[in-house]
């Protein structure tokens, strides 16, 4: 199973905002989308992402305060990137690794999706059901 199969399934619609976007917005806008983060794009490209976790880090050291100051204040801005060729393992390596649950994915150096945690564990879980199933009627008719 590769990164192309679930951005497939799910599409390559990406929330992004812009790096000075408020936290207020972010915070908004991650409730709004029920997602865990969002893509920080500045002149066609990435600048950052800002996850649920940043939000929390940033109201726990300012206060309410924190809603006031920009997204580039509390981003992430080494972002890592998969690509539609790379597998299943190869997403869960890279987000075991860096501890993080979301990688943006890049085709020709352009946004083409996001794979969340949650997007690998659904197709996990299948390839693990899919392939108790295949043993299951192979042990049947043997
Ligand atoms: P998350 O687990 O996605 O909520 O993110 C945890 C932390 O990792 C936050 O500080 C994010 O800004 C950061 N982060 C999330 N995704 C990535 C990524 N693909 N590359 C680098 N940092 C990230």
């Amino acid at each position: 199973m590769t990164v192309a199969r679930i951005i497939g399934d799910k599409g390559r619609a990406v929330v992004t905002a812009a790096p000075n976007a408020t936290i207020d917005e972010i915070a908004k806008t991650l409730a709004q989308r029920k997602i865990g983060a969002i893509v920080l794009i500045e002149n066609g490209g990435i600048r950052g992402i800002v996850s649920e976790r940043d939000v929390v880090r940033a109201v726990a050291a300012e206060g309410s305060a924190a809603l006031q100051k920009r997204a580039t204040d509390y981003m992430t801005t080494k972002v890592v990137t998969c690509r539609l060729e790379d597998t299943i393992n190869d997403v869960m390596h890279k987000m075991t690794a860096g501890r993080f649950r979301h990688l943006p994915v890049l085709e020709d150096g352009k946004l083409a999706g996001i794979v969340s945690i949650g997007d690998v564990v659904k197709r996990r879980i299948e390839d693990v059901e899919r392939e108790a199933e295949q043993i299951r009627e192979y042990i049947a008719t043997a």
